[in-house]
C-alpha cells in the first residue's frame, strides 16, 4: 500500500526524533457536523459562515441529479456562484488531479463534494490541491468517509491502491436524511458494516501500547469510546433504520444510525485506529469480481469477523455475525463470490493484509497463515450463522 507524500501526518504528530517517548494522543473532527432532514437547502447559509461566494460543486452524473438541482438552487438563492465537475466514478490520482487542474483558474472558495465515498474522497483531494476548505454533502450512509481528512485512493480500473492525507478536515458535514431515506436499504446496511468495524478496531488500538491512529498518534479515548457507542447504536437501531429506509421514511432509528454510520464511525476510526478489519477488507478490492459486486462495507464486515476471530473471541463474532446476517451483511465466503478452496484468492487477500499497515497494530505478529486461518475461521462460523439465521436479508439486498 502506498501513501501520498503530499502530506504526512506521522511527520507533524510523531516525528522520528522523539525517540523512546510515545506519540502524543490526537482527535481529529470536521469543524461542523450537520444532519436531518431537509439540511441540503440550508447548504448556502452554512456557507455564509466562511463568505464563500464561488464554489465548485462536485458531484456523480445520473443518480445524483436531483440533489445536485436542489444544491445548486440553494447556492443560488444564497447569491453563491458555482461551477459544476462531474465525478467519473473512481477516487484515483487521475481523477483528482484532472477536476483540480480543469478548476485551477476559476477562483473558487471551496469545494463541495456531493455523492457517495469516492465521490467525496475525490472532492477532498481537488480542495487540497486548491488550496481550499472542503464542504462534504453525503448522499449515501454507506460508509465513514465524510467527516475523516483523508481520501482512500484507487487505481482507475478500481484496486485500493493507498491513501493521501491533508492537513485540514472538512469544514462542514452536511447530512440529509431525507436523501438517505430516499437511497436502497443495501447502502444504509452496508454503512453499518463499516461502522460496526470501529470499536473492534479501536479496542485492539487502545488495547496494544504499540498501535498507532491513521496519522501515527495513540488513540484517543474520546475515539475509542465514541466507537463503542457507535457499535451499541448499530446493535441496537440497526433492524429499525434499515425498515425505515425500505419505508422511505426518517424517524428517529434512521436518525441515530445514519449518526452511527458517518459520525461516530468516521471519528472513531480516524482517531481511535483501524486494524486488521479493514487490512482485510482492502485486500478483498484486488479480487475483480469482489470488487465488481460488494460495496467497501460489506468487505468490511467479512474483515470484522476475520479480526475477531484472529482475536480469539469467538462468541463476540458470534454475535456481530447474528447482526450482520439480520440486517443483510455477507457472513461467509460464498456471500462474497468466494470459494473456501481457492487458494489463490485467499492468498491475493492475506498477502494483501500483510502489506496494509494497520494490520501491525493486533497485539500479535500478523502472518499470511494467520490471516487465512482468521479468514476461514469466519467463514465456518458464517456457514453455522446462516444455518441458524437463514440468509433472507442478505439475499434481498443482493437484488437491491
Ligand atoms: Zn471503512
Amino acid at each position: 500500500m502506498e501513501v501520498s507524500t503530499a502530506y504526512l501526518p506521522q511527520a507533524i504528530f510523531a516525528p522520528s526524533d522523539r525517540g523512546n517517548v510515545p506519540p502524543p494522543r490526537v482527535f481529529i473532527s470536521p469543524q461542523r457536523y450537520i444532519q436531518g432532514r431537509d439540511v441540503l437547502r440550508g447548504v448556502g447559509r452554512y456557507l455564509s459562515l466562511m463568505r464563500a461566494k464561488r464554489v465548485a460543486l462536485l458531484m456523480s452524473e445520473g443518480r445524483n441529479r436531483n440533489e445536485g438541482v436542489q444544491l445548486l438552487d440553494g447556492l443560488r438563492s444564497a447569491g453563491i456562484e458555482s461551477v459544476v465537475g462531474i465525478f467519473r466514478g473512481e477516487c484515483s490520482i487521475e481523477e483528482i488531479t484532472a477536476h483540480a487542474e480543469a478548476l485551477s483558474k476559476e477562483r473558487i472558495d471551496c469545494v463541495i463534494a456531493a455523492g457517495g465515498g469516492k465521490c467525496i474522497d475525490t472532492g477532498k483531494g481537488v480542495a487540497f490541491r486548491l488550496g481550499t476548505p472542503v464542504v462534504i454533502v453525503p448522499t449515501l450512509a454507506s460508509n465513514d468517509a465524510p467527516c475523516s481528512a483523508l481520501s482512500v485512493l484507487y487505481s482507475p480500473e478500481g484496486i485500493c491502491t493507498g491513501a493521501e492525507f491533508y492537513p485540514n478536515s472538512p469544514a462542514f458535514v452536511v447530512v440529509d436524511t431525507g436523501i438517505i431515506a430516499a437511497a436502497p436499504e443495501r447502502y444504509l446496511v452496508a454503512g453499518m458494516g463499516d461502522a460496526m468495524a470501529t470499536w473492534y478496531e479501536a479496542r485492539v488500538c487502545l488495547l496494544n501500547p504499540a498501535a498507532v491512529t491513521t496519522v501515527g498518534a495513540r488513540p484517543t479515548l474520546a475515539s475509542c469510546a465514541i466507537g463503542e457507542v457507535c457499535a451499541q447504536t448499530l446493535f441496537k437501531e440497526g433492524r429499525a433504520a434499515a425498515a425505515a429506509v425500505v419505508a422511505h421514511t426518517v424517524n428517529e432509528s434512521l436518525e441515530t444510525v445514519v449518526e452511527a454510520n458517518t459520525l461516530l464511525s468516521g471519528l472513531g476510526f480516524e482517531s481511535g485506529g483501524l486494524a486488521v478489519a479493514h487490512a482485510v477488507a482492502q485486500s478483498y478490492t484486488a479480487i475483480p469480481r469482489v470488487h465488481a459486486n460488494y460495496l467497501h462495507g460489506e468487505m468490511v464486515a467479512m474483515g470484522t469477523l476475520a479480526q475477531l476471530m484472529m482475536e480469539s473471541r469467538p462468541d463476540e463474532a458470534a454475535r456481530v455475525a447474528e447482526f450482520f446476517a439480520t440486517v443483510g451483511l455477507p457472513i461467509h465466503l460464498g456471500q462474497l463470490s468466494l470459494d473456501a478452496d481457492d487458494q489463490s484468492a485467499l492468498e491475493v487477500v492475506s498477502e494483501g493484509t500483510l502489506a496494509f499497515p494497520f494490520a501491525a497494530n493486533m497485539p500479535m505478529p500478523v502472518t499470511a497463515e494467520l490471516v487465512r486461518s482468521a479468514i476461514l475461521d469466519a467463514h465456518r462460523l458464517g456457514l453455522a450463522v446462516v444455518k441458524k439465521t437463514g440468509d433472507a436479508a442478505y439475499r434481498r439486498l443482493q437484488r437491491c
